[in-house]
């Protein structure tokens, strides 16, 4: 055997670059499910099932173009559970000259492969991911002469460099950013006929997974009950064309807003395919600016959705790479409290809270805002620990990887990096809920009160933030508004506030611990 290319369960691309000197008479492809991969943090259902769906049909779409695929499945005996040890078994008993890969997206992967490699003496080729606009390399020089880093300078860089939404070199409309019409609430009236997602009902391979996953994988969170990710490159391109047709021209106005009972509204719900490599970002960026030149969507929500993976998805895979393996360990608050257990099961009464996590576990999906300022928000202002979040995060969603991930939650939703993602923390009171969505109407706290019975557990905790961070954010020149709202407080509330805080933190579980 010549060279056996290694093919992860995220990077399922028949173009990937790893295929581009394939010889099928010579090399041969491996794939492998291994338990670590849904145990290393406690996966849900959907999580689980979103990779060895796409895995076990890819394998079909390689072996119907004449490729070997020593595949091995979780039920094969002998299967040792773990990637390396896997990887071991299969260069002593296939002996290749060589290994070969497209880069892949963790760094904990890649210098695992690397070590197996290493130990039986074989090359690792390794090709760059060409799924992605720009290369780790360019964003590390980017990297070196932006200081502080900020993703809109990122974003204008590739926007230029990719001549997308530019006329003759200036942002289309004369602008870089729509916000200002963008990210409005739905209003009273809530949703009005938001189009269905697109769901692909499972076929023989998936129902086969869905079994298997219910069976082997019992005691994990999340349901299957619903499960109807796309498994395939053509489902994926189903779902981004109906996107884009359907919900694209509404996107931007509603990308922050929430609703009860709608967990998909007018998000393109791409993330899974994309992280698995089904679909391609500049495929995905295309469709999106070819749905404005056609005038079929407004500007405001194509620039709106172009800069979501053309800036914050390629910012975070450099911010990722170019931090790792440090980032992991950063705590820049200090944190030390545990996440509480409802995150596991969404039983709280806290309604904005239950919503985004029930969501989360019947579908393995939730839109940003309710990442960030629902479950991101609340564990920050507890004071859970960075990694605890991170293992949660990377746990529940079926577009959960660590590349983009770990920044996400890290840096963007817990402030742990000390503002290097952003240049503030995300803090907010349950006013912002109020303001963004209907969950406080169904919610026995009222988002206006910081102390007593009704109390909103956001709105204290916020000004218990405020004055638990205090002196190390009064630097911050974006945090100064906010702090100037403290100096309402005279002491006796602030230790109302406090007290109400503490409270509730012992009510939830938040524990503290000195040991990560
Ligand atoms: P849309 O709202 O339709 O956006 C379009 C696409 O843009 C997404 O499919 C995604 O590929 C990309 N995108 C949007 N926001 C971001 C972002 N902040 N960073 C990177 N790409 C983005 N995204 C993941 O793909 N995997 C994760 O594990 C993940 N973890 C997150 C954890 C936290 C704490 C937060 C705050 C965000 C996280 N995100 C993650 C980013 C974002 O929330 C999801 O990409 C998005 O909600 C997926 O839904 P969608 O496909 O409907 O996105
Ligand atoms: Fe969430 Fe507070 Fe609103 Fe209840 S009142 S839904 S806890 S923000």
């Amino acid at each position: 055997l010549r060279r056996l290319v290694i093919v992860l369960g995220d990077q399922l691309d028949e173009q990937a670059s790893a295929f581009d000197d394939f010889d099928p008479a010579q090399d041969a492809v491996w794939m492998a499910e291994v338990t670590e991969e849904s145990t290393h943090v406690w996966s849900t259902k959907p999580r689980i099932a979103v990779f060895l769906g796409a895995m076990r049909h890819f394998r079909q779409t390689l072996v119907a173009r004449g490729i070997t695929v020593h595949y091995l499945a979780l039920s094969d005996a002998g299967n040792p559970g773990t990637l390396q040890t896997a990887l071991t078994d299969a260069i002593l008993a296939l002996q290749p000259r060589a290994l070969g890969m497209t880069a892949p997206g963790d760094w904990r992967v890649l210098h695992a492969l690397r070590e197996v490699a290493r130990h039986h003496q074989l090359p690792l080729h390794l090709s760059d991911d060409r799924h992605f606009f720009s290369t780790v390399r360019e964003f590390a020089d980017h990297a070196r002469t932006h200081r502080p880093l900020r993703m809109e300078y990122w974003y204008r860089e590739m926007r230029q460099r990719f001549g997308i939404l530019m006329e003759r070199g200036k942002p289309a409309g004369g602008r870089w950013n729509f916000d200002t019409e963008n990210r409005k609430s739905f209003g009273k009236a809530g949703p009005q006929d938001v189009p269905p997602p697109t769901r692909f009902a499972p076929d023989a391979i998936t129902a086969g997974v869905i079994d298997e996953v219910n069976t082997r994988f019992a005691d994990h969170p999340g349901s299957l009950a619903s499960f109807a990710w796309p498994m395939t490159r053509p489902q994926a391109l189903q779902a981004l064309q109906d996107f884009v047709s359907q919900r694209l021209p509404d996107f931007g106005t509603h990308q922050d807003a929430m609703w009860t009972h709608e967990p998909w509204l007018y998000h393109s719900h791409l993330s899974s395919s994309l992280n698995l490599k089904l679909l391609t970002a500049r495929e995905v960026v295309q469709a999106a600016v070819d749905a404005w030149q056609a005038g079929q969507a407004p500007l405001a929500s194509v620039e709106g959705f172009v800069r979501q993976i053309l800036g914050w998805r390629e910012y975070v895979r450099g911010v990722y790479w170019t931090q790792m393996p440090g980032y992991v360990d950063r705590n820049e608050l200090q944190a030390t409290r545990d996440l509480p257990a409802f995150y596991w099961t969404g039983d709280t009464d806290m309604a904005c809270l239950r919503a985004a996590i029930g969501q989360t576990l019947e579908h393995g999906y939730a839109h940003h805002i309710q990442r960030l300022m629902v479950t991101g928000l609340y564990a920050m202002m507890l004071g859970v620990r960075p990694r605890e979040v991170h293992y949660w995060y990377l746990a529940v969603y079926v577009d959960a990887v660590e590349w983009v991930e770990m920044p996400n939650t890290l840096g963007m939703s817990q402030y742990a990096d000390g503002g290097l993602m952003g240049s503030k923390p995300y803090v907010a009171s349950g006013r912002y809920i109020d303001r963004m969505s209907n969950y406080c109407k169904g919610c026995r706290f009222d988002p206006t009160v910081s102390t007593g019975a009704r109390a909103c557990p956001f709105t204290t905790l916020y000004w218990d933030f405020l004055l638990r961070h205090e002196a190390r954010l009064q630097t911050n020149e974006r945090m100064i508004m906010p702090l100037k709202h403290l100096e309402r407080l005279d002491a006796e509330q602030r230790e109302a506030v406090r007290m109400q805080a503490d409270l509730h933190r012992a009510s939830v579980g938040a524990i503290e611990r000195d040991q990560d």
